[in-house]
């Protein structure tokens, strides 16, 4: 497998469902992701909805076979977490995922902030990039230095799209922050059709990676199922995501 801090430290390409559907299907999408040349497979145990009644996600089995898909076909794996009770199930996980919601849910960061598990910090869709920063020194209030920030869209009188992309993120946490940064394009599109532009648009600005929501059967997919993209797709993304990094070197 290839070993996270030597993920962290290149092209961080995370893509895999939304959600963990079940074990055939977290299965099926690890082998297909990885094929496309993703180096972490990431997938929703925990699911924050905005309504009671949509899927919540599998909870603690979808853990257990996001881990199995982890050993059986070779990646690292990332998944959200929803609350510090919660903890222990995260032993196995490679990196922590602290969704837009609970980007100020300081309990939960500070909980966070005493493992030394790398941690991944979406930006809240109301959090100003100050806000999004400080959310971050909880993180690394007890020396935990392997912080992940991530960009997924602000919310703006834009409608056309789900969220506005704030590419300019990208820059001013290189400048401000010595972290990680990651774009999530699906998120901040909403729209499977714009991934591909939002995403090489992050790359272009100097982001150290991407988070791509990916689904073999789109229109079936459980959750956020117009954002998802196909594995062929994601292929074509990373191709040229790759080339991108080549011309910035
Ligand atoms: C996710 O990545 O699955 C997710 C729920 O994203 P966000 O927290 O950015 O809405
Ligand atoms: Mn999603």
């Amino acid at each position: 497998m290839g070993n996270i801090d030597n993920i962290l430290n290149g092209h961080i390409f995370i893509a895999g469902p939304c959600s963990i559907e079940s074990r055939e299907h977290i299965f099926k999408m690890a082998k297909l992701v990885k094929q496309s040349g993703a180096n972490v497979l990431r997938g929703g145990a925990f699911k924050p909805r905005t309504s009671p009644d949509s899927f919540q996600g599998l909870g603690k089995e979808a853990i257990d076979y996001l881990v199995e898909a982890k050993h059986k076909f070779d990646i690292p794996i990332i998944t959200e977490i929803v609350d510090q009770r919660y903890l222990d199930l995260y032993d196995e996980v490679d990196i922590i995922q602290v969704g837009a919601r609970n980007m100020q849910n300081f309990e939960l960061l500070k909980a966070l902030s005493k493992t030394d598990k790398p941690i991944l910090l979406k930006r809240n869709m109301g959090a100003t990039i100050g806000e999004m920063i400080s959310a971050s020194d909880y993180l690394r209030a007890n020396g935990n230095d392997k912080i992940l920030l991530c960009e997924r869209g602000i919310r703006t009188f834009e409608n056309a799209t789900r969220y506005t992309f704030d590419v300019n993120a990208v820059a001013v946490l290189k400048e401000k922050t010595n972290l990680k940064v990651i774009v999530d394009p699906s998120h901040a599109t909403g729209i499977s059709d714009y991934v591909k532009s939002a995403a090489l648009a992050g790359v272009a600005a100097g982001c150290d990676g991407l988070m791509i929501e990916v689904h073999d059967n789109p229109e079936q997919a459980l959750t956020d199922k117009d954002q998802a993209i196909s594995p062929q797709q994601l292929e074509e993304i990373i191709v040229k995501s790759k080339q991108i990094y080549d011309v910035l070197k």
